[in-house]
Formats: structure tokens, C-alpha cells, sequence
């Protein structure tokens, strides 16, 4: 963290608080060439979520994972690979406001419901390796 004021990069917290209900801290920091003092917001990353697996173990997010599946469902079909870096992007972004463990099924459901919105045989593909479908029934019936 450089000091807004003369740019050295070491400054010390003296005051840290959590707000918005753990999403951000709040930071008072002070220089520690200058002593200029400032605030600072830090929001939390995707890259601090921790995702709470099926068999209830958990660990920490991995946009690789989840990029690697949507681009596979993407195969073949005419979609920009900045159009998928927003779609993972405005996801992180809802995820990591408002959690800080998130179920690996509610990403899941997420990315299904995105998908949705920007490529029907995408959305189709994604859903029924992610929503794991037992029947041809159960499939209709999310897909309707
Ligand atoms: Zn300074």
C-alpha cells in the first residue's frame, strides 16, 4: 500500500474495522516516512471465498474450475472470451459481497442461471453435468 502523498510504500494500519457486513474492512493507515495519515476500503476478492464442497469439505475458490466448465460448455458456440471473463467476473463479483463460504451447488445453480441469459445450448449443457439429472423428466421440467 503506497502513501497517497509521497509514495513510499510502507505504511502501518492503526485503526482496522469490518463493514458491510464482513465484505469490506475499513482501514486508517499512516505513513511510515511521512506520517500522513488515510483510509483505505479493501474489498474482499473472489480469491478469499471458501467453497463448501458436496461431501462438506471446503476450500478456497478456484475461477480456473469454474472458467474450465463454462468454457466447455461454450464449445462450438459463437461466444467472445471477453463475454465469458464479464459473465465469471459479474459472479464473483455477487458471490464474494455476499458470502464468505459459499456452497459449490449455489455457484452451480448461479452459473446455470447466468448461462440462461446469454446462450440456450450453453445454459442446457452446463445444467445437466451441474444440476446432475436423473430422468429426462427432470430435465424438461428446469429446462420449461
Ligand atoms: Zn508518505
Amino acid at each position: 500500500m503506497h502513501c497517497p502523498k509521497c509514495s513510499h510504500n510502507a505504511t502501518k494500519v492503526i485503526d482496522s474495522r469490518v463493514i458491510e457486513n464482513g465484505a469490506a474492512t475499513r482501514r486508517r493507515r499512516q505513513c511510515e516516512s511521512c506520517g500522513y495519515r488515510f483510509t483505505t476500503f479493501e474489498r474482499r476478492g473472489p480469491e478469499e471465498l471458501i467453497v463448501i464442497k458436496k461431501d462438506a469439505t471446503k476450500e478456497l475458490y478456484d475461477r480456473s474450475k469454474i472458467k474450465k466448465s463454462i468454457l466447455l460448455s461454450f464449445a462450438k458456440r459463437k461466444v467472445s472470451p471477453e463475454q465469458i471473463e464479464t459473465l465469471i467476473a459479474d459472479l464473483e463479483a455477487q458471490w464474494s459481497k455476499s458470502w464468505t463460504e459459499i456452497h459449490t451447488t449455489k455457484i452451480g445453480e448461479d452459473v446455470v442461471a447466468a448461462l440462461k441469459e446469454v446462450d440456450p445450448v450453453a445454459y442446457i449443457r452446463f445444467a445437466s453435468v451441474y444440476l446432475k439429472f436423473e430422468t429426462l423428466d427432470d430435465f424438461k421440467k428446469a429446462t420449461q
